[in-house]
Protein backbone atom coordinates (compact mmCIF):
# COMPACT_ATOMS: atom_id res chain seq x y z
CA UNK A 1 0.00 0.00 0.00
CA UNK A 2 1.25 3.30 -0.91
CA UNK A 3 0.95 5.79 1.86
CA UNK A 4 2.89 8.41 0.78
CA UNK A 5 -0.02 10.08 -1.44
CA UNK A 6 -0.25 13.60 -0.47
CA UNK A 7 -4.51 13.70 -1.83
CA UNK A 8 -4.10 17.55 -1.08
CA UNK A 9 -1.46 18.47 -3.78
CA UNK A 10 -2.55 15.26 -6.05
CA UNK A 11 -6.39 16.74 -5.84
CA UNK A 12 -4.51 20.24 -6.62
CA UNK A 13 -2.31 19.17 -9.52
CA UNK A 14 -5.19 17.07 -11.25
CA UNK A 15 -7.49 20.52 -10.78
CA UNK A 16 -4.48 22.57 -12.07
CA UNK A 17 -3.29 20.14 -15.33
CA UNK A 18 -5.66 17.56 -16.36
CA UNK A 19 -8.82 18.20 -18.30
CA UNK A 20 -10.97 14.68 -17.95
CA UNK A 21 -13.58 13.07 -20.38
CA UNK A 22 -17.03 13.76 -20.16
CA UNK A 23 -16.37 16.69 -17.28
CA UNK A 24 -17.37 19.87 -16.51
CA UNK A 25 -13.99 21.45 -16.59
CA UNK A 26 -15.62 24.49 -14.64
CA UNK A 27 -17.03 22.79 -12.03
CA UNK A 28 -13.49 20.12 -12.01
CA UNK A 29 -11.53 23.12 -11.64
CA UNK A 30 -12.97 24.28 -8.61
CA UNK A 31 -14.48 21.46 -6.67
CA UNK A 32 -12.06 18.74 -8.16
CA UNK A 33 -12.54 14.87 -8.09
CA UNK A 34 -11.53 11.30 -6.26
CA UNK A 35 -8.45 10.04 -7.11
CA UNK A 36 -7.75 6.49 -7.08
CA UNK A 37 -4.63 4.69 -6.47
CA UNK A 38 -4.83 0.76 -6.03
CA UNK A 39 -7.49 -1.82 -6.05
CA UNK A 40 -8.20 -5.15 -4.79
CA UNK A 41 -11.12 -7.99 -6.23
CA UNK A 42 -14.10 -5.54 -6.67
CA UNK A 43 -13.02 -3.24 -4.59
CA UNK A 44 -11.23 0.55 -5.21
CA UNK A 45 -9.45 1.89 -3.02
CA UNK A 46 -9.00 6.60 -3.08
CA UNK A 47 -6.27 7.85 -1.91
CA UNK A 48 -7.27 8.70 1.33
CA UNK A 49 -7.80 4.59 1.63
CA UNK A 50 -11.55 4.41 1.51
CA UNK A 51 -13.01 1.21 0.03
CA UNK A 52 -15.69 1.55 -2.30
CA UNK A 53 -17.31 -1.83 -3.89
CA UNK A 54 -16.88 -1.18 -7.69
CA UNK A 55 -20.88 -1.85 -8.75
CA UNK A 56 -19.70 -0.76 -12.05
CA UNK A 57 -16.50 -2.56 -13.37
CA UNK A 58 -15.01 0.19 -13.80
CA UNK A 59 -16.16 1.61 -16.75
CA UNK A 60 -18.20 -1.86 -18.11
CA UNK A 61 -14.99 -3.19 -18.41
CA UNK A 62 -13.13 -4.65 -15.72
CA UNK A 63 -15.71 -8.20 -15.34
CA UNK A 64 -13.42 -9.83 -13.85
CA UNK A 65 -12.59 -7.21 -10.84
CA UNK A 66 -8.57 -6.23 -10.28
CA UNK A 67 -6.38 -9.07 -9.07
CA UNK A 68 -6.21 -10.97 -12.09
CA UNK A 69 -2.27 -11.45 -11.91
CA UNK A 70 -2.19 -13.68 -15.03
CA UNK A 71 -3.36 -10.64 -17.01
CA UNK A 72 -0.97 -8.52 -15.70
CA UNK A 73 2.25 -11.59 -15.84
CA UNK A 74 1.15 -11.80 -19.58
CA UNK A 75 1.33 -8.17 -20.56
CA UNK A 76 4.78 -7.92 -18.73
CA UNK A 77 5.89 -11.12 -20.19
CA UNK A 78 4.85 -9.78 -23.85
CA UNK A 79 6.31 -6.60 -23.15
CA UNK A 80 9.69 -7.86 -22.31
CA UNK A 81 9.82 -10.45 -25.73
CA UNK A 82 8.17 -7.82 -28.02
CA UNK A 83 6.61 -4.36 -26.41
CA UNK A 84 5.77 -3.19 -29.94
CA UNK A 85 5.33 -4.25 -33.22
CA UNK A 86 2.78 -3.29 -35.96
CA UNK A 87 0.20 -5.07 -38.59
CA UNK A 88 1.11 -3.49 -41.44
CA UNK A 89 3.45 -3.72 -44.60
CA UNK A 90 2.57 -7.92 -44.25
CA UNK A 91 3.92 -7.88 -40.79
CA UNK A 92 1.72 -9.89 -38.11
CA UNK A 93 2.73 -10.53 -34.59
CA UNK A 94 1.94 -13.84 -32.25
CA UNK A 95 -0.44 -12.59 -29.77
CA UNK A 96 -2.33 -10.57 -32.19
CA UNK A 97 -2.75 -13.89 -34.36
CA UNK A 98 -3.46 -16.20 -31.20
CA UNK A 99 -6.19 -13.61 -30.11
CA UNK A 100 -7.64 -13.09 -33.43
CA UNK A 101 -8.19 -17.12 -33.85
CA UNK A 102 -9.48 -17.60 -30.04
CA UNK A 103 -11.75 -14.80 -30.85
CA UNK A 104 -13.36 -16.53 -33.78
CA UNK A 105 -13.54 -19.35 -31.58
CA UNK A 106 -15.63 -17.84 -29.27
CA UNK A 107 -17.71 -15.79 -31.67
CA UNK A 108 -20.96 -16.83 -33.09
CA UNK A 109 -20.96 -19.48 -36.37
CA UNK A 110 -20.02 -17.53 -39.26
CA UNK A 111 -17.67 -15.18 -37.94
CA UNK A 112 -13.83 -15.78 -38.71
CA UNK A 113 -12.36 -12.33 -39.21
CA UNK A 114 -11.04 -9.83 -36.95
CA UNK A 115 -10.05 -6.19 -37.35
CA UNK A 116 -8.26 -4.61 -34.17
CA UNK A 117 -8.20 -1.01 -32.99
CA UNK A 118 -7.58 0.34 -29.75
CA UNK A 119 -11.20 0.93 -28.45
CA UNK A 120 -14.53 0.61 -28.83
CA UNK A 121 -14.91 4.32 -31.03
CA UNK A 122 -12.52 3.25 -33.30
CA UNK A 123 -13.99 0.39 -34.11
CA UNK A 124 -17.43 1.19 -34.77
CA UNK A 125 -15.45 4.27 -36.72
CA UNK A 126 -13.84 1.06 -38.67
CA UNK A 127 -17.49 -0.14 -39.41
CA UNK A 128 -18.72 2.47 -41.14
CA UNK A 129 -15.54 2.33 -43.51
CA UNK A 130 -15.87 -1.81 -44.08
CA UNK A 131 -19.36 -1.32 -44.72
CA UNK A 132 -18.85 0.88 -47.17
CA UNK A 133 -16.20 -0.68 -48.46
CA UNK A 134 -18.40 -3.91 -49.12
CA UNK A 135 -21.43 -2.15 -50.94
CA UNK A 136 -18.52 -0.64 -52.82
CA UNK A 137 -17.19 -3.89 -53.84
CA UNK A 138 -20.36 -5.21 -54.83
CA UNK A 139 -21.13 -2.57 -57.17
CA UNK A 140 -23.94 -0.75 -54.96
CA UNK A 141 -21.65 2.70 -54.08
CA UNK A 142 -25.05 4.58 -53.58
CA UNK A 143 -25.27 2.42 -50.31
CA UNK A 144 -23.77 5.10 -47.69
CA UNK A 145 -26.56 5.84 -45.05
CA UNK A 146 -26.37 3.82 -41.48
CA UNK A 147 -29.40 4.15 -39.28
CA UNK A 148 -28.91 4.27 -35.63
CA UNK A 149 -30.98 5.34 -32.86
CA UNK A 150 -31.63 8.15 -30.68
CA UNK A 151 -29.45 7.70 -26.82
CA UNK A 152 -27.31 4.78 -28.27
CA UNK A 153 -23.17 5.63 -27.73
CA UNK A 154 -21.46 3.64 -29.92
CA UNK A 155 -18.30 5.82 -28.63
CA UNK A 156 -16.93 9.71 -28.75
CA UNK A 157 -14.76 9.99 -31.65
CA UNK A 158 -16.40 12.16 -34.30
CA UNK A 159 -17.77 9.17 -36.23
CA UNK A 160 -18.79 7.36 -33.27
CA UNK A 161 -20.57 9.78 -31.43
CA UNK A 162 -22.57 10.78 -34.75
CA UNK A 163 -23.68 6.94 -34.80
CA UNK A 164 -24.69 7.72 -31.14
CA UNK A 165 -27.46 9.34 -30.21
CA UNK A 166 -26.68 11.37 -27.44
CA UNK A 167 -28.02 14.80 -27.90
CA UNK A 168 -25.45 16.64 -25.33
CA UNK A 169 -22.72 14.91 -28.00
CA UNK A 170 -24.75 16.14 -31.33
CA UNK A 171 -25.07 19.23 -29.59
CA UNK A 172 -21.19 19.70 -29.07
CA UNK A 173 -19.75 18.53 -32.56
CA UNK A 174 -21.60 18.53 -36.04
CA UNK A 175 -22.63 14.63 -36.88
CA UNK A 176 -22.16 12.84 -40.24
CA UNK A 177 -24.54 13.54 -42.41
CA UNK A 178 -25.19 9.85 -43.73
CA UNK A 179 -26.27 9.02 -40.02
CA UNK A 180 -30.07 8.95 -39.32
CA UNK A 181 -31.73 7.91 -36.04
CA UNK A 182 -35.13 5.98 -34.70
CA UNK A 183 -36.55 6.32 -31.33
CA UNK A 184 -35.02 3.90 -28.92
CA UNK A 185 -37.00 0.84 -26.96
CA UNK A 186 -37.08 2.59 -23.77
CA UNK A 187 -40.72 1.41 -22.75
CA UNK A 188 -40.49 3.42 -19.34
CA UNK A 189 -39.19 6.47 -21.36
CA UNK A 190 -40.83 6.45 -24.92
CA UNK A 191 -43.77 4.44 -24.50
CA UNK A 192 -47.59 6.04 -24.79
CA UNK A 193 -50.07 6.00 -21.88
CA UNK A 194 -51.62 2.70 -21.96
CA UNK A 195 -48.63 0.77 -24.36
CA UNK A 196 -48.07 -2.30 -23.18
CA UNK A 197 -44.05 -3.51 -23.71
CA UNK A 198 -44.88 -5.94 -26.27
CA UNK A 199 -47.09 -3.57 -28.68
CA UNK A 200 -44.41 -0.92 -28.03
CA UNK A 201 -41.17 -2.89 -29.06
CA UNK A 202 -42.59 -3.99 -32.17
CA UNK A 203 -43.76 -0.36 -32.75
CA UNK A 204 -40.35 0.84 -32.06
CA UNK A 205 -38.48 -1.66 -34.24
CA UNK A 206 -41.04 -0.67 -36.93
CA UNK A 207 -39.68 2.75 -37.19
CA UNK A 208 -36.10 1.32 -38.95
CA UNK A 209 -38.83 0.20 -41.36
CA UNK A 210 -40.44 3.33 -42.01
CA UNK A 211 -36.54 4.70 -42.28
CA UNK A 212 -35.84 2.65 -44.53
CA UNK A 213 -38.70 3.32 -46.58
CA UNK A 214 -38.20 7.09 -46.08
CA UNK A 215 -34.45 7.18 -47.15
CA UNK A 216 -34.57 4.12 -50.08
CA UNK A 217 -33.90 0.69 -49.45
CA UNK A 218 -30.84 1.44 -52.36
CA UNK A 219 -29.36 3.66 -50.36
CA UNK A 220 -29.08 2.37 -46.71
CA UNK A 221 -25.84 0.51 -45.69
CA UNK A 222 -26.30 -0.76 -42.56
CA UNK A 223 -28.13 -0.80 -38.95
CA UNK A 224 -26.02 -0.54 -36.02
CA UNK A 225 -27.59 -1.06 -31.94
CA UNK A 226 -26.43 -2.16 -28.91
CA UNK A 227 -28.15 -5.44 -27.74
CA UNK A 228 -28.65 -3.72 -24.76
CA UNK A 229 -28.41 0.23 -24.64
CA UNK A 230 -25.60 0.74 -21.95
CA UNK A 231 -24.51 4.21 -21.32
CA UNK A 232 -28.11 5.07 -22.56
CA UNK A 233 -29.43 3.79 -19.46
CA UNK A 234 -29.12 -0.01 -19.44
CA UNK A 235 -32.30 0.22 -21.58
CA UNK A 236 -33.63 -3.78 -21.81
CA UNK A 237 -35.86 -4.20 -24.94
CA UNK A 238 -39.02 -5.37 -24.90
CA UNK A 239 -38.81 -9.26 -26.29
CA UNK A 240 -41.01 -8.65 -29.11
CA UNK A 241 -38.15 -6.09 -30.36
CA UNK A 242 -35.45 -7.75 -31.56
CA UNK A 243 -37.00 -10.55 -33.29
CA UNK A 244 -39.68 -7.92 -35.15
CA UNK A 245 -35.95 -5.64 -36.24
CA UNK A 246 -34.02 -9.04 -37.23
CA UNK A 247 -37.21 -10.08 -39.62
CA UNK A 248 -36.73 -6.46 -40.85
CA UNK A 249 -32.73 -6.75 -41.42
CA UNK A 250 -33.40 -10.37 -42.93
CA UNK A 251 -35.63 -8.54 -45.55
CA UNK A 252 -34.11 -5.60 -46.66
CA UNK A 253 -30.51 -5.48 -48.49
CA UNK A 254 -28.41 -3.51 -45.54
CA UNK A 255 -25.90 -5.25 -42.65
CA UNK A 256 -26.88 -5.32 -39.41
CA UNK A 257 -23.98 -3.94 -36.66
CA UNK A 258 -23.87 -5.28 -33.18
CA UNK A 259 -22.29 -3.08 -30.89
CA UNK A 260 -21.01 -5.55 -27.99
CA UNK A 261 -18.59 -3.14 -26.68
CA UNK A 262 -20.72 -3.85 -23.61
CA UNK A 263 -22.75 -6.47 -23.76
CA UNK A 264 -20.25 -8.65 -24.80
CA UNK A 265 -17.90 -11.10 -23.00
CA UNK A 266 -20.79 -12.37 -20.68
CA UNK A 267 -22.75 -9.31 -19.42
CA UNK A 268 -25.93 -10.99 -20.93
CA UNK A 269 -25.65 -14.11 -19.70
CA UNK A 270 -23.82 -15.61 -22.44
CA UNK A 271 -20.97 -15.08 -24.78
CA UNK A 272 -23.04 -12.20 -26.80
CA UNK A 273 -25.81 -10.39 -26.59
CA UNK A 274 -26.56 -10.96 -30.04
CA UNK A 275 -26.95 -14.62 -28.67
CA UNK A 276 -28.65 -13.94 -26.03
CA UNK A 277 -31.36 -11.55 -28.11
CA UNK A 278 -31.38 -14.17 -30.95
CA UNK A 279 -29.82 -11.46 -33.38
CA UNK A 280 -28.24 -12.51 -36.50
CA UNK A 281 -25.51 -9.72 -36.73
CA UNK A 282 -22.84 -8.99 -40.01
CA UNK A 283 -20.37 -6.99 -37.93
CA UNK A 284 -19.77 -6.93 -33.88
CA UNK A 285 -18.01 -4.30 -32.23
CA UNK A 286 -15.68 -5.30 -28.85
CA UNK A 287 -13.48 -3.47 -26.95
CA UNK A 288 -13.63 -3.17 -22.82
CA UNK A 289 -14.08 -6.59 -20.92
CA UNK A 290 -11.72 -8.18 -23.64
CA UNK A 291 -8.93 -7.17 -21.73
CA UNK A 292 -10.44 -6.95 -18.33
CA UNK A 293 -10.11 -3.09 -19.11
CA UNK A 294 -6.68 -4.03 -17.91
CA UNK A 295 -5.47 -2.64 -21.44
CA UNK A 296 -6.83 -0.61 -24.89
CA UNK A 297 -7.92 -3.08 -27.32
CA UNK A 298 -11.12 -3.07 -29.22
CA UNK A 299 -12.31 -4.29 -32.85
CA UNK A 300 -14.41 -5.71 -35.15
CA UNK A 301 -15.80 -9.32 -35.65
CA UNK A 302 -16.37 -10.07 -39.28
CA UNK A 303 -18.91 -12.04 -40.27
CA UNK A 304 -17.94 -14.73 -43.13
CA UNK A 305 -21.17 -12.95 -45.40
CA UNK A 306 -18.43 -9.77 -45.14
CA UNK A 307 -15.51 -11.00 -44.90
CA UNK A 308 -15.49 -12.97 -48.42
CA UNK A 309 -16.36 -9.57 -49.87
CA UNK A 310 -13.53 -7.87 -48.57
CA UNK A 311 -11.15 -10.53 -49.31
CA UNK A 312 -12.12 -11.28 -53.03
CA UNK A 313 -10.01 -8.68 -54.62
CA UNK A 314 -10.19 -5.25 -55.48
CA UNK A 315 -7.17 -3.35 -53.61
CA UNK A 316 -5.87 -2.33 -50.54
CA UNK A 317 -8.40 -1.44 -47.84
CA UNK A 318 -7.07 2.24 -46.70
CA UNK A 319 -7.54 1.85 -42.47
CA UNK A 320 -5.35 1.12 -39.69
CA UNK A 321 -3.91 2.34 -36.67
CA UNK A 322 -0.31 2.26 -35.38
CA UNK A 323 -1.01 0.60 -32.56
CA UNK A 324 -3.83 -2.34 -34.61
CA UNK A 325 -3.04 -5.71 -32.96
CA UNK A 326 -0.77 -4.16 -30.17
CA UNK A 327 1.10 -7.15 -28.69
CA UNK A 328 0.34 -6.16 -25.07
CA UNK A 329 -3.16 -5.38 -25.43
CA UNK A 330 -3.16 -8.86 -27.32
CA UNK A 331 -1.57 -10.86 -24.56
CA UNK A 332 -3.82 -9.20 -22.05
CA UNK A 333 -6.91 -10.46 -24.17
CA UNK A 334 -5.49 -13.72 -24.59
CA UNK A 335 -5.01 -14.13 -20.79
CA UNK A 336 -8.48 -12.84 -20.32
CA UNK A 337 -10.10 -15.52 -22.95
CA UNK A 338 -8.22 -18.18 -20.68
CA UNK A 339 -9.65 -16.83 -17.46
CA UNK A 340 -13.51 -16.70 -18.86
CA UNK A 341 -12.81 -20.51 -20.41
CA UNK A 342 -10.86 -22.27 -17.70
CA UNK A 343 -13.17 -21.06 -14.71
CA UNK A 344 -16.10 -20.55 -16.88
CA UNK A 345 -16.80 -16.89 -15.41
CA UNK A 346 -19.88 -16.25 -17.85
CA UNK A 347 -21.60 -19.62 -17.45
CA UNK A 348 -21.50 -19.39 -13.14
CA UNK A 349 -22.06 -15.79 -13.75
CA UNK A 350 -25.30 -16.90 -14.98
CA UNK A 351 -26.27 -19.26 -13.16
CA UNK A 352 -25.07 -17.76 -9.72
CA UNK A 353 -24.89 -14.35 -10.02
CA UNK A 354 -27.07 -12.79 -12.19
CA UNK A 355 -30.48 -14.67 -10.99
CA UNK A 356 -29.43 -13.72 -7.61
CA UNK A 357 -28.75 -9.79 -8.23
CA UNK A 358 -31.70 -9.38 -10.16
CA UNK A 359 -33.81 -10.95 -7.25
CA UNK A 360 -32.01 -8.64 -4.76
CA UNK A 361 -33.29 -5.83 -6.76
CA UNK A 362 -36.41 -6.42 -6.95
CA UNK A 363 -36.21 -5.14 -3.20
CA UNK A 364 -36.69 -1.75 -4.00
CA UNK A 365 -39.71 -2.37 -6.11
CA UNK A 366 -42.35 -0.96 -3.40
CA UNK A 367 -39.97 1.67 -2.28
CA UNK A 368 -41.38 5.08 -2.71
CA UNK A 369 -38.86 6.62 -5.44
CA UNK A 370 -38.46 3.46 -7.51
CA UNK A 371 -40.56 3.74 -10.97
CA UNK A 372 -39.22 0.70 -12.34
CA UNK A 373 -36.62 -1.49 -11.87
CA UNK A 374 -34.77 -3.19 -15.61
CA UNK A 375 -32.49 -5.80 -15.89
CA UNK A 376 -30.93 -9.04 -17.41
CA UNK A 377 -27.98 -11.06 -16.98
CA UNK A 378 -25.39 -8.96 -14.84
CA UNK A 379 -26.64 -5.15 -14.92
CA UNK A 380 -29.66 -3.24 -14.33
CA UNK A 381 -31.08 -0.02 -13.79
CA UNK A 382 -33.36 1.22 -11.48
CA UNK A 383 -35.18 4.14 -12.56
CA UNK A 384 -36.16 7.20 -10.15
CA UNK A 385 -39.80 8.64 -9.82
CA UNK A 386 -42.06 11.62 -7.63
CA UNK A 387 -44.90 9.70 -8.74
CA UNK A 388 -44.47 6.45 -9.67
CA UNK A 389 -48.10 5.87 -11.62
CA UNK A 390 -47.23 8.98 -13.54
CA UNK A 391 -43.56 8.71 -13.62
CA UNK A 392 -43.47 12.26 -12.58
CA UNK A 393 -39.35 12.74 -11.89
CA UNK A 394 -38.25 13.28 -8.58
CA UNK A 395 -36.27 16.51 -9.08
CA UNK A 396 -35.69 18.36 -12.73
CA UNK A 397 -32.20 17.71 -14.52
CA UNK A 398 -31.82 14.20 -13.06
CA UNK A 399 -30.75 16.07 -9.73
CA UNK A 400 -32.19 13.24 -7.87
CA UNK A 401 -30.28 10.62 -9.24
CA UNK A 402 -26.99 12.91 -9.07
CA UNK A 403 -27.66 13.09 -5.43
CA UNK A 404 -28.30 9.58 -5.16
CA UNK A 405 -25.14 8.40 -6.81
CA UNK A 406 -23.19 10.97 -4.70
CA UNK A 407 -24.86 9.45 -1.67
CA UNK A 408 -23.94 6.12 -3.00
CA UNK A 409 -20.34 7.03 -3.95
CA UNK A 410 -20.01 8.33 0.08
CA UNK A 411 -21.50 5.26 1.50
CA UNK A 412 -18.45 3.17 -0.58
CA UNK A 413 -20.48 1.97 -3.55
CA UNK A 414 -19.18 3.11 -7.23
CA UNK A 415 -22.50 3.02 -9.23
CA UNK A 416 -23.33 5.69 -11.92
CA UNK A 417 -26.48 7.85 -12.97
CA UNK A 418 -27.43 8.00 -15.92
CA UNK A 419 -31.13 10.26 -16.62
CA UNK A 420 -33.40 9.71 -13.06
CA UNK A 421 -31.72 6.22 -13.58
CA UNK A 422 -29.17 4.54 -11.46
CA UNK A 423 -27.47 2.27 -13.21
CA UNK A 424 -25.18 -1.47 -12.61
CA UNK A 425 -22.67 -3.80 -13.81
CA UNK A 426 -20.84 -5.40 -11.41
CA UNK A 427 -17.82 -7.63 -11.90
CA UNK A 428 -18.96 -11.05 -13.27
CA UNK A 429 -16.67 -12.54 -10.41
CA UNK A 430 -19.35 -11.20 -7.20
CA UNK A 431 -19.90 -13.38 -4.93
CA UNK A 432 -23.36 -13.13 -3.27
CA UNK A 433 -22.00 -10.80 -0.25
CA UNK A 434 -20.94 -8.41 -2.57
CA UNK A 435 -24.70 -8.40 -4.08
CA UNK A 436 -25.47 -7.88 -0.62
CA UNK A 437 -23.27 -5.03 0.33
CA UNK A 438 -24.49 -3.30 -3.26
CA UNK A 439 -28.11 -3.76 -2.43
CA UNK A 440 -27.72 -2.29 1.30
CA UNK A 441 -25.94 0.31 0.81
CA UNK A 442 -28.20 1.53 -2.24
CA UNK A 443 -30.92 1.04 -0.08
CA UNK A 444 -29.19 3.80 1.94
CA UNK A 445 -28.75 6.04 -0.97
CA UNK A 446 -32.07 5.56 -1.90
CA UNK A 447 -33.63 6.38 1.23
CA UNK A 448 -31.93 9.47 1.56
CA UNK A 449 -32.62 10.35 -1.80
CA UNK A 450 -36.24 10.03 -1.01
CA UNK A 451 -35.87 12.10 2.62
CA UNK A 452 -34.18 14.91 0.45
CA UNK A 453 -36.80 15.19 -1.98
CA UNK A 454 -39.54 15.20 0.57
CA UNK A 455 -40.98 11.96 -0.28
CA UNK A 456 -41.87 9.82 2.97
C1 LIG B 1 -17.80 2.37 -24.27
C2 LIG B 1 -18.54 2.07 -25.53
C3 LIG B 1 -18.00 2.39 -26.78
C4 LIG B 1 -16.74 3.19 -26.93
O1 LIG B 1 -15.63 2.51 -26.50
P1 LIG B 1 -14.29 3.37 -26.17
O2 LIG B 1 -13.28 2.30 -25.91
O3 LIG B 1 -14.60 4.23 -24.99
O4 LIG B 1 -13.98 4.17 -27.38
C5 LIG B 1 -18.68 1.99 -27.90
N1 LIG B 1 -19.83 1.33 -27.81
C6 LIG B 1 -20.39 1.00 -26.63
C7 LIG B 1 -21.66 0.23 -26.60
C8 LIG B 1 -19.77 1.39 -25.45
O5 LIG B 1 -20.33 1.11 -24.28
Amino acid sequence: MNTSVNTESLRALDQAHHLHPFTDFHDYANNGGRIFNRAEGVFIYDSDNNAMLDGMSGLWCCNLGYSQDRIKEAVFEQMKELPYYNNFFRCANQPSVELAAALAEVAPEGFEHVFFTNSGSEANDTNIKLVHRYFDLLGKPEKKLIISRKNAYHGSTLAAASLGGMKAMHEQAIGLNYVHHINQPHWFEVSEPGEDETSFGIRVARELEAKIDELGEHRVAAFIAEPVQGAGGVIIPPDSYWPELQRICDERDILLIADEVICGFGRTGEWWGSQTYGMKPHLMTFAKAVTNGYMPLGGVLISDTVAEVLTAGGGEFAHGLTYSGHPASCAAGLATLEILHQEKVIERAAEHLAPYFQDKLQTFAEHPIVGQIRGRGSFAAVELVRDKETRERLAPESGAAVFCRDTANNHGLMVRQTGDAMIMAPPLICEHEHIDLLIEKLGVALDATAAHHGVA
